[in-house]
């Protein structure tokens, strides 16, 4: 009779979506796999707790692999192949198989029925647990190198050295990240890090006084860019903010770090209308209606007291009959509704969701099993690689396909 194998022994460095996910797709995939996920911190998903808002976006409901790539400023090329193996109708059916619901938002997102990220984490934790995942809190990795035999030693925080099969590093994004460090010790490369998902200071009579004020479709545009985006845009006490500010600062993320977040930003109201349709919108209602105060309706479909501000910012009161407005300072309006043009100065983070634009580099990783090129039995999984998403679920569901390919391919 054969000897039975010696399990495959798998290391699993940092705890959240990304490693946990890892970890339950290896035992799922192979029960006798021994893994160990270490987690510096004294809390695994720490991250999840506080996602989306304590509600956590769990995913989006955007079942098309195509579609889903366009929502991942870095990765997307890469991330097609995974999105084919595991995509959110995966993670929705994963949840659901647990005893977990999830529910669309209109906008897409989705989140647990519960409106609780503590679901989301119970769920994760307790499958761990269920299929033997040993879970170690308070054990943070220092160091790893490879082994004669191609398995790997690794150095806890407490320092103890203990030797594995496979090795996959999910330690998250941000600055000086220990599982770069290994990484790089083994080899690799990261690209630039820079913040993803902030929102813009700006100082500007304008908007002053307005916060709290959305439209539900302005286009943001960086001109020096040539990157625009659209959606939903609140005015905050410090500058701008909302969907549409959001996906611009992702898709630029790298370029305005660059220019230290000193910028001139465009924004156009209506969403719809370009410079020529304004005018010629607001000198018909001039023509039709010259009878009616230009303050009494806001034209072009903006919140009354944005409309009143623009009126104000062009002098013109508010009562005035609209026959009584001249043609240029129509123009000027219109200007101001499609075209106006802001000076951000700064940013701040998002507290809703943040992520860190930047990792290792793509190009060293074999996304059919998120395996290291360079260093056989080395896998990655989640935001410590270059690959992030735009606001609404799509940073999650990265981490769900990367995790569930990294934690299934080392198990075999
Ligand atoms: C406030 C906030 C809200 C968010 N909300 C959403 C949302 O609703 N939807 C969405 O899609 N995305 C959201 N995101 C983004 C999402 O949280 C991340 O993209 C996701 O958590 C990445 O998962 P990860 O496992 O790769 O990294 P992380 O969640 O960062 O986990 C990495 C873990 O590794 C541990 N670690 C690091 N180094 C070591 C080491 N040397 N040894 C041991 N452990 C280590 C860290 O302590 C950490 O627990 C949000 C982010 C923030 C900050």
């Amino acid at each position: 009779m054969d000897a039975p194998l010696d399990p495959i022994r798998i290391a699993i460095v940092g705890g959240g979506a990304a490693g946990i996910f890892a970890a339950i797709s290896a035992k799922e995939e192979n029960p006798d796999t021994q893994v160990s996920v270490f987690e510096r911190s004294n809390r695994f998903l720490a991250k999840v707790k506080v996602s989306g808002g304590g509600r956590c976006n769990v995913t989006h409901a955007c079942f098309e692999p195509k579609e889903l790539v366009t929502r991942y400023p870095r990765g997307s090329r890469e991330l097609l192949g995974p999105f084919y193996r595991w995509q959110p109708q995966d993670t929705v059916d994963w949840f659901a198989s647990k005893g977990v619901a999830l529910k669309t938002e209109d906008d897409g997102r989705m989140f647990p029925t519960t409106d609780s990220s503590q679901t989301i984490i119970d769920c994760l934790l307790d499958s761990a647990r269920k299929c033997g995942v040993e879970l170690h809190a308070k054990t943070g990795i220092d160091r790893a190198q490879v082994t004669d035999t191609g398995g790997f030693l690794l150095s806890t925080t407490a320092n103890e050295n203990i030797e594995f099969d496979r090795l996959i590093l999910a330690t998250g994004g941000g600055r000086d990240s220990v599982g770069h460090k290994i990484a790089v010790s083994m080899g690799h490369t990261t690209t630039t890090l820079a913040p993803s998902l902030f929102t813009f200071h700006i100082k500007d009579s304008r908007i002053e006084g307005l916060q709290g004020l959305s439209v539900p479709n302005a286009v943001a545009t960086c001109p020096f860019l040539k990157l625009s985006q659209s959606g939903p845009l609140l005015i905050t006490h410090w500058g701008m903010s909302g969907p549409a500010i959001l996906k611009l600062s992702a898709w630029g993320a790298r370029a305005l770090a660059d220019c230290n977040y000193k910028f001139n930003l465009q924004i156009n109201w209506t969403g719809t209308l370009d410079l020529e349709s304004a005018k010629q919108a607001l000198l018909q209602a001039k023509q039709r209606n010259g009878a009616k105060q230009i303050g009494t309706n806001s034209l072009l479909g903006l919140p009354r007291r944005l409309w009143d501000r623009f009126l104000e910012t062009e002098s013109i009161d508010p009562k005035s009959k609209l026959s009584q407005v001249s043609n240029n300072q129509l123009h000027s309006i219109a200007s101001l509704c499609v075209a106006g043009n802001y000076e951000v100065d700064g940013k701040s983070m998002n507290k809703e969701e943040f992520v860190t634009c930047g990792g290792i580099s793509l190009r060293e990783v074999d996304f059919k099993k998120m395996e290291s090129k360079q260093v056989p039995n080395l896998y990655f999984a989640g935001e410590t690689l270059d690959i992030d998403g735009v606001t609404g679920g799509f940073n999650f569901q990265a981490a769900w396909t990367t995790g569930h390919i990294a934690g299934s391919s080392a198990a075999v």
